[in-house]
């Protein structure tokens, strides 16, 4: 099974990622029921953690790995 890509962008709101570089600076617009998400994408950090529960492959068996929601990868938080 291949493994996700590293995301590229992730909404500075919802944490929403994405796979697209031409999406860095753009709006997020992702659907939250009758909300759009407005929030602004920015670079994703460099440091990512590989999904311990499916290898960063974003499936768990047959299924959508629960742990990631799919997408294989946590964004390491920047402690202070
Ligand atoms: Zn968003
Ligand atoms: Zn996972």
């Amino acid at each position: 099974m291949n493994k996700r890509p590293l995301p590229v962008a992730v909404c500075a709101t919802c944490a929403h990622i994405q796979y697209d570089a031409d999406a860095i600076d753009k709006p997020c617009r992702r659907k939250d029921g009758l909300m759009r998400c407005n929030g602004k994408r920015r670079t994703s950090n460099d440091d990512w953690l590989e999904c311990p529960t499916c290898y960063a492959t974003g499936r768990d068996g047959s299924t959508v790995c629960l742990a990631c929601g799919g997408r294989g990868w946590f964004e390491k938080r920047k402690q202070r």
